[in-house]
């Protein structure tokens, strides 16, 4: 479709985004059915026809403290108001200074270095740089391979990409350029008291075979988010704990959805007793306001990169510590704080576990997973053929919630009351009952 420029005046925003633009992995000569949001408040996002829908999603994990938020707000605005960037190169500034202090106050004291990145992905970029750095810079370049687990998710930027699962990711049009990691079988233990030593059977062996070659580790600890949706046990984050330090190996966790309370506990790690090496963290870091990551990580990994020559992180992107997100974030990490978050999360997740696991039964259904503020109805079949019409069937239920693949799944806000969850819970069985009729 090509217009001229007094064509494109004359279409609504639907039609001219239909027409030009491409949204998250869709095609533009196929665009997907989209809805107009024209403002958001609290869990609620209101539509351009004047619906208002109950977000499921926290705009894909990071809404945290629910949409337009007053004290979000107003960081923003005061930090507008007085410097919205500056380069990070040769200066620094307090928004900068005071999010790294809150980091490091939140996290296990080992972890004493704070990289400001610019989107997960990219924190996931320089989190495989510390650790390929820190092994050259111990005059082990041939220490530079990867492993981790099936259907993991880490990024769509082509170090991240590498590490995604080879099947369900995009290894296959990118596997001439994506350097070639090692995938030890997806962890299969529900809960500690699961466990078997067979689990970590596959991994054990990589790491026996690989280690010579190994920079690192890297994993989403207890929650495998966009590669599958698969929650598994903090068992199996220490024995990865024990085989990095008996191979010397370094950890990589990549917290970037699980981070800030959504499983649980304020970061996934402290439910295993264990601490990574380096840490990825993103999305809910200004609570959905804006991108902003952060790569933490501790004492060994800095001083080893520094062992080298130069010593010095190769990483500098431009937008690097951005003032006005770094702001927004330190006020989103004191509003989860002085908020009741481990109540708002566990009520959550009670009543995630009480209505979603009903859905059990149901004959799509291969299974219903819960942990902290999130919930994962898998279904058997992909959903790929409702996805012409189920995005317009969720919306007339009142709620936002976007499944893919097998998934029907959600983390709201964790200020969401019980009517607003339970909308949510009585949608996924709505939309179990209309795949349902469809297929039939
Ligand atoms: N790692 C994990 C665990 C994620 O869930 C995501 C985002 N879905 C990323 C990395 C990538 O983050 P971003 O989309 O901000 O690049």
């Amino acid at each position: 479709l090509r217009l001229c420029k007094t064509d494109m005046t004359k279409l609504s925003n639907l039609e001219f985004d239909a027409a030009h633009i491409w949204h998250p992995y869709t095609s533009v000569s196929n665009p997907p059915l989209l809805h107009e949001v024209t403002s958001a408040k609290g869990v609620r996002l209101t539509l351009a026809d004047g619906r208002e829908v109950v977000d499921g999603m926290s705009s894909w994990w990071s809404a945290i403290h629910g949409y337009n938020h007053p004290k979000l707000n107003e960081a923003a605005h005061q930090q507008i108001d007085t410097m919205s960037h500056v380069m990070f190169g040769g200066l620094t500034h307090e928004p900068a200074v005071n999010l790294a202090r809150k980091l490091v106050e939140i996290t296990d004291d080992s972890l004493q270095y704070v990289f400001l990145a610019d989107s997960g992905s990219v924190s996931v970029e320089v989190a495989i740089k510390m650790a390929i750095q820190y092994w050259f810079a111990q005059n082990k370049p041939e220490k530079h391979r990867l492993l981790t687990f099936r259907n993991g998710y880490h990024g769509d930027t082509f170090g991240a990409m590498s590490v995604c699962d080879p099947v369900n990711g995009m290894h296959k049009m990118f596997e001439k350029v994506l350097p070639t990691h090692l995938f030890a079988a997806a962890p299969e233990c529900r809960d500690d008291a699961d466990w078997q030593d067979s689990y970590i059977e596959d991994f054990k062996h990589l790491v026996e075979k690989h280690h010579h070659e190994l920079a690192a580790v890297i994993v989403e600890p207890l929650v495998q988010g966009a590669g599958g949706m698969r929650i598994y046990c903090a068992e199996y984050l220490r024995q990865i704990r024990a085989l990095c330090d008996e191979y010397h190996i370094l950890l990589i966790f990549d917290e970037i959805a699980t981070g800030f309370g959504r499983a649980g506990s304020l970061f996934a790690y402290e439910q295993a007793g264990i601490v990574p090496d380096i840490i990825c963290m993103g999305k809910a870091l200004t609570g959905g306001y804006m991108t902003l990551a952060a790569v933490m990580c501790n004492q060994q990994v800095a001083d080893g990169i520094a062992a080298d020559g130069s010593g010095v992180l190769m990483h500098g992107p431009t937008f690097m510590a951005n003032p006005l997100a770094c702001r927004v974030a330190a006020a989103s990490i004191d509003l989860l704080l002085e908020s009741d978050w481990q109540t708002q999360v566990s009520t959550i997740e009670n009543s995630l576990n009480s209505e979603l696991t009903k859905y059990r039964d149901h004959e799509l259904v291969k299974d219903v997973r819960v942990k902290g503020a999130i919930g994962v109805v898998e279904l058997k079949n992909p959903l790929d053929d409702a996805m012409d019409w189920l995005p317009g069937f969720i919306v007339e239920q009142g709620v936002w919630i976007r499944p893919f693949r097998t998934m029907i799944y959600i983390m709201p806000p964790y200020i969401i009351d019980t009517a607003d969850l339970q909308l949510l819970c009585d949608a996924i069985g709505h939309i179990l009952n209309a795949l349902n009729s469809t297929e039939r």
